[in-house]
């Protein structure tokens, strides 16, 4: 197998800036949408990093989801600097509810984000790609994951008058964790931000 290299951030060269126009998840957020969660149906690539924890914490998170961690995935190990720690393994599908394995079994919400949130759990337990969906990455590129899911909160109609952060801006403390993004390109998105929040101060 490839060597993995001990990744800590993922490199961006380049961001969209289509993630300072799209809506972000306001309000409650995921919480509170009738969304039925539809972003974990296909499961998701769960970061090497982010699978030493999910090893760790297995006793607290098998009650949770009703399967051993040891049956949550759909591929082996792949070596891939795309990632953080260097290499991802895929989760598997419940054939029951077609939802990822890491789902909370029979309500909504995320196993990981559950013990995250109730348990004082460090964050790197929920995986990359989920702490900024419907933001994502590939190869140094970062942008708005579409077609959005229907439903997603992200979709929904916002109240008129308020001004509805954007979707870099809700996952903005997640982006800046998770990826390292060239200094350009940050100064860029962050002034596309500025300005997007000026223009609605502006607005006739
Ligand atoms: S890890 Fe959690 S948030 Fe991510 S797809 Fe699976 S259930 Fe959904
Ligand atoms: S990201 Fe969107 S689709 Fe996924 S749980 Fe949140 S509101 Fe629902």
């Amino acid at each position: 197998m490839k060597k993995i290299k001990d990744i800590k951030k993922i490199r961006i060269r380049r961001v969209d800036p289509e993630v300072v126009e799209q809506k972000g998840l306001f309000g409650g957020g995921c919480m509170d949408a009738g969304c039925e969660d539809i972003c974990c149906e296909y499961g998701c690539d769960v970061d090497y990093a982010t699978l030493g924890l999910i090893y760790r914490y297995r006793r607290l998170i098998e009650p949770l989801t009703g399967a051993s961690v040891d049956d949550c995935f759909s591929t082996e190990l792949t070596p891939d600097e795309d990632y953080i720690g260097g290499a991802y393994r895929e989760t598997l599908v419940r054939e029951e509810d077609e939802r990822c394995a890491f789902h909370l079994k029979d309500r909504k919400g995320c196993a990981l984000f559950y013990l995250w949130q109730t348990k004082g759990l460090p964050k790197r337990i929920v995986p990359t790609i989920c702490r900024v969906y419907p933001v994502t990455w590939h190869r140094g590129h970062l942008f708005v994951d579409r077609p959005i899911k229907r439903a997603c909160r992200c979709l929904e109609r916002a109240p008129k008058g308020v001004y509805i952060p954007s979707i870099y801006e809700t996952q903005r403390r997640d982006i800046l964790a998770l990826f390292e993004i060239e200094p350009k390109e940050l100064e860029k998105i962050e002034r596309l931000r500025k300005e997007r929040i000026r223009r609605f101060k502006n607005r006739p």
